[in-house]
Protein backbone atom coordinates (compact mmCIF):
# COMPACT_ATOMS: atom_id res chain seq x y z
CA UNK A 1 0.00 0.00 0.00
CA UNK A 2 1.10 3.61 -0.65
CA UNK A 3 0.67 6.87 1.82
CA UNK A 4 -1.00 8.20 -1.69
CA UNK A 5 -4.53 9.42 -2.11
CA UNK A 6 -7.20 9.12 -4.95
CA UNK A 7 -10.61 9.59 -5.94
CA UNK A 8 -12.91 6.62 -7.58
CA UNK A 9 -15.14 6.95 -10.03
CA UNK A 10 -18.20 5.44 -7.43
CA UNK A 11 -21.39 5.08 -10.06
CA UNK A 12 -22.91 2.30 -7.68
CA UNK A 13 -22.77 -0.47 -10.23
CA UNK A 14 -20.49 -3.72 -10.16
CA UNK A 15 -17.57 -2.02 -12.00
CA UNK A 16 -17.02 1.11 -9.78
CA UNK A 17 -18.38 -0.93 -6.55
CA UNK A 18 -14.95 -3.51 -7.43
CA UNK A 19 -12.49 -0.61 -8.60
CA UNK A 20 -13.61 1.28 -5.08
CA UNK A 21 -12.16 -2.07 -3.33
CA UNK A 22 -9.33 -2.11 -5.74
CA UNK A 23 -7.96 1.57 -4.22
CA UNK A 24 -8.90 1.16 -0.74
CA UNK A 25 -6.40 -1.75 -0.85
CA UNK A 26 -3.80 0.43 -2.34
CA UNK A 27 -3.95 4.16 -1.38
CA UNK A 28 -3.85 5.48 2.23
CA UNK A 29 -6.88 7.84 1.54
CA UNK A 30 -9.61 7.01 -0.92
CA UNK A 31 -12.77 9.54 -1.70
CA UNK A 32 -15.74 9.05 -3.75
CA UNK A 33 -17.65 11.33 -6.78
CA UNK A 34 -20.60 10.26 -8.32
CA UNK A 35 -22.38 11.93 -11.15
CA UNK A 36 -26.44 13.09 -11.02
CA UNK A 37 -27.34 13.99 -14.34
CA UNK A 38 -30.89 12.97 -14.34
CA UNK A 39 -30.54 9.29 -15.75
CA UNK A 40 -33.70 7.38 -15.19
CA UNK A 41 -31.51 4.80 -12.91
CA UNK A 42 -31.63 7.24 -10.45
CA UNK A 43 -32.00 4.32 -7.92
CA UNK A 44 -28.34 3.86 -8.48
CA UNK A 45 -27.67 7.11 -6.72
CA UNK A 46 -29.44 5.70 -3.51
CA UNK A 47 -27.75 2.00 -4.14
CA UNK A 48 -24.17 3.87 -4.36
CA UNK A 49 -24.84 5.13 -0.53
CA UNK A 50 -25.84 1.56 1.14
CA UNK A 51 -22.46 0.08 -0.85
CA UNK A 52 -20.70 3.04 0.87
CA UNK A 53 -22.08 2.45 3.93
CA UNK A 54 -20.72 -1.11 3.91
CA UNK A 55 -17.54 -0.71 2.63
CA UNK A 56 -16.93 2.46 5.47
CA UNK A 57 -18.00 -0.58 7.98
CA UNK A 58 -15.41 -3.05 6.70
CA UNK A 59 -12.78 -3.56 9.18
CA UNK A 60 -9.67 -2.79 7.07
CA UNK A 61 -11.00 -0.33 4.32
CA UNK A 62 -13.55 1.72 6.34
CA UNK A 63 -10.76 3.99 8.28
CA UNK A 64 -9.26 4.55 4.64
CA UNK A 65 -12.52 5.94 2.88
CA UNK A 66 -12.80 9.49 3.33
CA UNK A 67 -15.33 12.17 1.95
CA UNK A 68 -18.09 11.56 -0.94
CA UNK A 69 -19.12 13.72 -4.02
CA UNK A 70 -21.87 13.75 -5.89
CA UNK A 71 -21.73 16.66 -8.68
CA UNK A 72 -25.32 17.44 -10.51
CA UNK A 73 -24.48 17.37 -14.08
CA UNK A 74 -28.24 18.58 -15.42
CA UNK A 75 -25.99 19.72 -18.67
CA UNK A 76 -25.37 15.68 -19.66
CA UNK A 77 -29.49 15.00 -19.64
CA UNK A 78 -30.06 18.01 -21.36
CA UNK A 79 -27.72 17.47 -24.28
CA UNK A 80 -28.24 13.65 -24.47
CA UNK A 81 -30.68 12.08 -26.80
CA UNK A 82 -30.14 8.50 -25.32
CA UNK A 83 -32.74 6.17 -23.26
CA UNK A 84 -30.42 6.78 -20.33
CA UNK A 85 -32.78 9.96 -19.89
CA UNK A 86 -35.64 9.74 -22.24
CA UNK A 87 -38.32 7.49 -21.95
CA UNK A 88 -37.51 5.60 -25.03
CA UNK A 89 -36.47 1.91 -25.63
CA UNK A 90 -33.08 0.76 -25.64
CA UNK A 91 -31.94 -0.51 -28.95
CA UNK A 92 -29.16 -0.68 -31.43
CA UNK A 93 -28.07 2.14 -33.65
CA UNK A 94 -26.87 2.21 -37.35
CA UNK A 95 -23.11 2.59 -36.73
CA UNK A 96 -23.28 -0.03 -33.67
CA UNK A 97 -23.59 2.01 -30.58
CA UNK A 98 -26.39 1.32 -28.70
CA UNK A 99 -29.04 4.68 -28.20
CA UNK A 100 -28.03 4.49 -24.28
CA UNK A 101 -24.77 6.08 -25.87
CA UNK A 102 -24.05 9.73 -24.45
CA UNK A 103 -21.37 10.85 -26.49
CA UNK A 104 -17.74 11.74 -24.68
CA UNK A 105 -19.76 10.84 -21.09
CA UNK A 106 -16.71 9.46 -19.82
CA UNK A 107 -14.40 11.97 -20.79
CA UNK A 108 -16.87 14.12 -18.87
CA UNK A 109 -16.47 12.53 -15.98
CA UNK A 110 -12.85 11.64 -15.33
CA UNK A 111 -12.34 15.81 -16.33
CA UNK A 112 -14.39 16.66 -13.83
CA UNK A 113 -13.26 14.01 -11.31
CA UNK A 114 -9.68 15.56 -12.14
CA UNK A 115 -11.00 19.18 -11.21
CA UNK A 116 -11.92 17.93 -7.65
CA UNK A 117 -8.70 15.63 -7.34
CA UNK A 118 -6.90 18.96 -7.78
CA UNK A 119 -9.14 20.90 -5.30
CA UNK A 120 -8.89 17.77 -2.68
CA UNK A 121 -4.94 17.41 -3.19
CA UNK A 122 -5.59 14.18 -4.79
CA UNK A 123 -3.09 12.10 -7.09
CA UNK A 124 -5.03 9.03 -8.22
CA UNK A 125 -7.79 8.82 -10.16
CA UNK A 126 -9.48 5.72 -10.46
CA UNK A 127 -11.62 4.89 -13.21
CA UNK A 128 -13.96 1.39 -13.81
CA UNK A 129 -14.05 2.28 -17.76
CA UNK A 130 -13.53 -1.40 -19.56
CA UNK A 131 -12.50 -2.02 -23.29
CA UNK A 132 -13.51 -5.69 -22.99
CA UNK A 133 -17.40 -5.27 -22.51
CA UNK A 134 -17.28 -1.51 -23.53
CA UNK A 135 -20.19 -2.18 -26.25
CA UNK A 136 -18.72 -0.02 -28.81
CA UNK A 137 -18.24 2.92 -26.75
CA UNK A 138 -15.03 4.96 -27.68
CA UNK A 139 -14.59 6.97 -24.74
CA UNK A 140 -13.74 3.54 -22.83
CA UNK A 141 -11.33 3.06 -24.99
CA UNK A 142 -7.28 2.21 -23.22
CA UNK A 143 -5.88 5.04 -25.91
CA UNK A 144 -8.97 7.49 -25.03
CA UNK A 145 -8.02 7.58 -21.17
CA UNK A 146 -4.13 7.70 -21.82
CA UNK A 147 -4.76 11.15 -24.24
CA UNK A 148 -7.00 12.21 -21.57
CA UNK A 149 -4.42 11.50 -18.62
CA UNK A 150 -2.01 13.69 -21.03
CA UNK A 151 -4.43 16.15 -21.43
CA UNK A 152 -5.63 16.72 -17.58
CA UNK A 153 -2.01 16.99 -16.49
CA UNK A 154 -1.08 19.55 -19.30
CA UNK A 155 -3.94 21.53 -18.76
CA UNK A 156 -4.15 21.31 -15.02
CA UNK A 157 -0.57 20.90 -14.24
CA UNK A 158 -0.60 18.20 -12.09
CA UNK A 159 1.17 14.75 -12.14
CA UNK A 160 -2.80 12.68 -12.36
CA UNK A 161 -2.30 9.13 -12.46
CA UNK A 162 -5.39 7.91 -14.48
CA UNK A 163 -6.49 4.26 -13.17
CA UNK A 164 -8.29 1.65 -15.29
CA UNK A 165 -8.17 -2.04 -13.10
CA UNK A 166 -11.06 -2.97 -15.02
CA UNK A 167 -9.70 -2.29 -18.64
CA UNK A 168 -8.91 -5.63 -20.01
CA UNK A 169 -11.26 -8.04 -17.50
CA UNK A 170 -14.72 -9.44 -18.97
CA UNK A 171 -17.64 -9.17 -16.13
CA UNK A 172 -16.30 -12.55 -14.45
CA UNK A 173 -13.18 -11.66 -14.21
CA UNK A 174 -14.57 -8.66 -12.48
CA UNK A 175 -16.07 -11.14 -9.73
CA UNK A 176 -12.76 -12.83 -9.39
CA UNK A 177 -11.32 -9.88 -8.85
CA UNK A 178 -13.58 -8.52 -6.52
CA UNK A 179 -13.13 -12.19 -4.47
CA UNK A 180 -9.31 -11.85 -4.66
CA UNK A 181 -9.46 -8.42 -3.09
CA UNK A 182 -12.52 -8.94 -0.30
CA UNK A 183 -13.41 -12.46 -0.57
CA UNK A 184 -17.13 -13.57 -0.48
CA UNK A 185 -18.16 -10.77 1.43
CA UNK A 186 -16.96 -8.46 -1.05
CA UNK A 187 -18.58 -10.74 -3.87
CA UNK A 188 -21.88 -10.97 -1.80
CA UNK A 189 -21.79 -7.20 -1.06
CA UNK A 190 -21.23 -6.35 -4.94
CA UNK A 191 -23.40 -9.07 -6.19
CA UNK A 192 -26.27 -7.44 -3.50
CA UNK A 193 -25.44 -3.97 -2.97
CA UNK A 194 -24.40 -2.42 -6.14
CA UNK A 195 -27.16 -2.06 -9.86
CA UNK A 196 -26.44 -1.97 -13.13
CA UNK A 197 -29.70 -2.56 -14.69
CA UNK A 198 -30.23 0.66 -17.46
CA UNK A 199 -34.48 0.47 -16.18
CA UNK A 200 -33.85 1.01 -12.69
CA UNK A 201 -35.56 -2.11 -11.97
CA UNK A 202 -34.65 -3.90 -8.36
CA UNK A 203 -36.48 -7.46 -9.05
CA UNK A 204 -33.97 -9.37 -7.05
CA UNK A 205 -31.91 -11.95 -9.45
CA UNK A 206 -29.14 -14.60 -8.45
CA UNK A 207 -26.90 -12.16 -10.17
CA UNK A 208 -27.89 -9.28 -8.30
CA UNK A 209 -31.49 -7.20 -8.81
CA UNK A 210 -32.77 -6.06 -12.41
CA UNK A 211 -35.29 -6.38 -14.84
CA UNK A 212 -33.35 -9.44 -16.50
CA UNK A 213 -33.48 -8.35 -20.52
CA UNK A 214 -31.94 -5.31 -20.68
CA UNK A 215 -28.25 -5.19 -22.45
CA UNK A 216 -26.62 -4.08 -18.80
CA UNK A 217 -28.90 -6.99 -16.99
CA UNK A 218 -27.36 -9.61 -20.00
CA UNK A 219 -24.19 -8.75 -19.56
CA UNK A 220 -24.34 -8.97 -15.93
CA UNK A 221 -26.17 -11.98 -15.65
CA UNK A 222 -23.62 -13.76 -18.46
CA UNK A 223 -20.32 -12.78 -16.20
CA UNK A 224 -22.50 -13.84 -13.37
CA UNK A 225 -22.91 -17.60 -14.01
CA UNK A 226 -19.44 -17.58 -16.44
CA UNK A 227 -17.51 -16.43 -12.67
CA UNK A 228 -20.25 -18.83 -10.18
CA UNK A 229 -20.11 -21.76 -12.77
CA UNK A 230 -24.04 -21.93 -12.91
CA UNK A 231 -26.46 -21.72 -15.80
CA UNK A 232 -28.44 -18.73 -16.87
ZN1 LIG B 1 -32.19 -4.46 -16.71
Amino acid sequence: MTNDSALVLFSGGQDSATCLAWALERFAQVETIGFDYGQRHVVELEVRQDFLGWIGAHAAWGARLGADHVLKLDALGAISETSLTRDVAIQMETGGLPNTFVPGRNLLFVTFAAALAFRRGLRHIVTGVCETDYSGYPDCRDDTLKALQVALNLGMDRRFVVHTPLMWRDKAATWRLAEELGGAALVEAVRARTHSCYLGDRTPRDWGAGCGHCPACELRARGWHEYAGTDA
